[in-house]
């Protein structure tokens, strides 16, 4: 089977050939500056192929992804009818969706209405989906939400402290993201463990970074609330903050909270505390070489992450499993360090030789840890690409 995954963007669009079975994947490539000029990057193997080709809006970006993908040079299909189904990322799907969903009228209809919740990602979805829909309008369509593995999360989780009437007309309430991830996270998990019967907390660490409490393969709480800011510090984002911050910098600065919120959003997170980069790369190596903010963006990133760790383990009342992925989560052994640091009251024990891993599945705690820490390397396309596949078959039978 052939499942082409779509990641839509305001001006962007990232796409995947794969074959959900194998995990094996034919091409992927991205589309940029749609509505300006347009660009086009198809990678084939090690081949990357880059051109420039009007896309005034997102149906013809869609356009030359399927054109590029049945080129007879650059292609590595004949047809556009390999494609057996596409599978779309859509950011939020409130609390109407908490699986993903074959798409027809009442589920475009439904992602619509979430537009409110998710209103720079949701409307750029939709048009990567619609852009689809006219191309090749007898291919079926999912949609797979971000928000959806966190909707097992209990009321008290999910519920703010704030007037009912803000959750029970504006639906208003934690959602959490990365969920896709986090899935994937949790059946790897599942089966390293040999059984779905254990708890866990799953540290997604990337630009963007979100934790994830997660029992018998069930999200029980996770660190981004309503929007993705909530949380960790991330690479730009404050995370969790006095929400009085707000009203002071907008009251003295005559800032709008919608530029405050920017601000939190985009000129926050370690890239302010280090005043040198949102990479952790660039972080690593200015702390190496002594500069004091450096390190304390670090410090301030593994102990808040921690900080989660121990909360959540509280929340499940112990955990068996810890998880680290994403693109810090995968490659920074000095920040898995850094973060297992704080948790020796919890029995976790970690390996420095084996903690030295990058980017690769390995158990990395001792054998004498009370929990097993692991790295596992995420995989969201092929998430996406097996929900696809399985409601596409089970709608077959
Ligand atoms: P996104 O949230 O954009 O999907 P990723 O999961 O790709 O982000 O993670 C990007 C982050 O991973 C960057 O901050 C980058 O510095 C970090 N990263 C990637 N490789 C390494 C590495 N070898 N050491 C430390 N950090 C790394």
């Amino acid at each position: 089977m052939n499942v082409l995954v779509i990641n839509a963007g305001s001006s962007s669009l990232k796409y995947q050939l794969m074959n959900p079975e194998t995990g094996d994947v034919s091409a992927k490539g991205l589309c940029e500056r749609i509505y300006i000029d347009g660009r086009l990057t198809h990678k084939v193997g090690d081949k990357k192929v880059v051109k420039d080709i009007p896309m005034p809006t997102h149906s013809e970006a869609i356009q030359a992804v399927l054109e590029i993908l049945v080129d007879p040079v650059d292609g590595v299909i004949k047809s556009v009818d390999e494609i057996d189904a596409v599978g779309h990322r859509v950011l939020h799907g409130g609390m109407k969706f908490s699986d993903s969903c074959i798409i027809d009228d009442a589920c475009i209809e439904a992602i619509e209405a979430c537009i409110p919740l998710g209103p720079l990602h949701n409307p750029a979805n939709l048009m990567g989906i619609r852009a689809c829909q006219a191309v090749m309008p007898n291919t079926p369509q999912v949609a797979v939400f971000d928000t959806a593995f966190h909707m097992t999360m209990p009321p008290k989780a999910y519920r703010y402290a704030i007037p009912t009437e803000y959750y029970k007309n504006d639906d208003i309430r934690r959602y959490g993201f990365h969920g896709t991830s986090h899935k994937y996270i949790a059946r790897r998990a599942a089966e390293l463990m040999g059984t779905k019967n254990f708890k866990m907390v799953n540290c997604h660490l990337g630009n963007g970074s979100s934790l994830s409490a997660v029992k018998d393969g069930k999200c029980q709480d996770t660190s981004m609330g309503l929007s993705p800011l909530a949380g960790v510090p991330m690479g730009t984002r404050s995370g969790d903050i006095d929400a009085c911050v707000v009203q002071f910098i907008c009251n003295k600065y005559g800032m709008s909270v919608d530029d405050c919120l920017t601000m939190l959003n985009k000129k926050s997170g370690v890239l302010a505390l280090s005043g040198v980069s949102s990479d952790f790369r660039d972080l690593c190596a200015g702390a190496e070489a002594g500069n004091e903010d450096c390190k304390l963006a670090l410090d301030k990133f593994y102990y808040e992450v921690a900080k989660y760790v121990g909360a959540y383990t509280a929340a499940l009342n112990g955990i068996d499993m810890l998880t680290f992925t994403a693109g810090v989560g995968e490659n920074d052994a000095d920040a898995r360090a850094g973060i297992c640091s704080y948790l020796g009251f919890m029995g976790v024990k970690i390996d420095p030789e084996k903690n030295k891993i990058r980017g690769q599945e390995m158990k990395i705690s001792t054998e004498d840890s009370a929990v097993q820490v692991w790295v596992i390397p995420t995989n969201e396309e092929l998430m996406i690409a097996q929900d696809t596949a399985e409601l596409v078959n089970a709608a077959k039978k």
